[in-house]
């Protein structure tokens, strides 16, 4: 059964560019209810754990430094199949190649600085929200 939940941030370029309250009025019109949110920053420290699974690639130290570079917001977002729907509403990874009317299509500039992350499993979704979030921040 698809899970119910999903973890997402507005990453620090979208912040910049004012893009925060647009994302989440498209996020909660998109029929997803916000049970955890915050704004914050990440230390190089969380970043790097954070996306541990791309150590490897070319792009990380890119993606680390954009990640910390300024303040997120770090939600938990519910619907029924909250992972899928929410990677559909936000487009491709790489924002020429998202759909049009998606947030990446939208907000994002490049390939990196990409506006939106979205959880890609149940599994992960729920790793990286309990990273964010404690217990009684979620509601
Ligand atoms: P997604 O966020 O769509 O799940 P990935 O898990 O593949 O995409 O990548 C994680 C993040 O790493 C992307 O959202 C983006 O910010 C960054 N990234 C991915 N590919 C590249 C790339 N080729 N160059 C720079 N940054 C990248």
């Amino acid at each position: 059964m698809a899970g119910k939940r999903t973890f997402t941030m507005i990453k620090p370029d979208a912040v910049e560019n004012g893009h925060i309250g647009a994302i989440l009025e498209k996020i909660t019109a998109s029929g997803f209810k916000i049970v955890a949110m915050k704004l914050t920053q990440l230390s190089k420290r969380d970043a790097e754990e954070f996306y541990a699974v791309h150590n490897e690639r070319p792009f990380f130290g890119e993606l680390v430094e954009f990640m910390t570079r300024g303040p997120i917001v770090a939600a938990i977002l519910e619907k029924e199949n909250a992972v899928s729907d929410f990677r559909t509403l936000i487009g491709a990874t790489n924002p020429a190649e998202a759909a049009e009317g998606t947030i990446r299509n939208l907000y994002a500039t490049s390939i990196g600085e990409n506006a939106v992350h979205g959880s890609d499993s149940d599994e992960n979704a729920a790793i990286e929200g309990a990273f964010h979030f404690a217990g009684r921040e979620i509601f």
